[in-house]
């Protein structure tokens, strides 16, 4: 689908183009602000593990240029930079996205519920386990 907007044959409200990466508005915004932008690779990635370094970093870039314009467009207090890698996570396109979602007070959106408190042999276990899995 999302490649089908990279190649134009999906019209889309584009908002940025550098030939790699492209951004467009989101069809359905969260919360109550304008703006809300979708920034991606033209090439099809499913998503951050299937996508090289420097592409992974291209896109970073892209965001750093949208992420202004989209707060000054909106007049946001604040920006999520929000990726949802894996249906589990929410994602509903398997094409490699990050969202730029626009943010102010009362707009309804709540991604910090939900957090619980965990315990000190529990964050020490867990920090373990992913450093081993850096190194690896
Ligand atoms: P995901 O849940 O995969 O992270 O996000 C997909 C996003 O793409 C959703 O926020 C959804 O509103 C948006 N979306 C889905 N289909 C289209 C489309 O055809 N055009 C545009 N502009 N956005 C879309």
């Amino acid at each position: 689908m999302f490649c089908k907007i990279a190649s134009g044959e999906v019209p889309a409200k584009k908002v940025y183009d550098d030939g790699k990466i492209i951004a467009f508005l989101d069809i359905n915004p969260a919360g109550t602000l304008k703006g809300h932008t979708l920034v991606m690779p033209k090439e099809h990635r499913t998503g951050i593990e299937d996508c090289e370094a420097d592409l992974l970093a291209a896109v970073m870039r892209a965001i750093k240029k949208i992420v202004p314009a989209v707060r000054e467009v909106s007049g946001a207090e604040g920006i999520n930079v929000l990726r949802n890698e894996g249906k589990a996570a929410g994602e509903l396109v398997p094409h490699l996205h990050f969202h730029v979602i626009p943010r102010g007070g009362g707009d309804g959106i709540h991604f910090e519920e939900n957090r619980r408190s965990a315990a000190e042999e529990e964050l020490s276990k867990t920090a373990e386990e992913i450093k081993a899995k850096l190194k690896g």
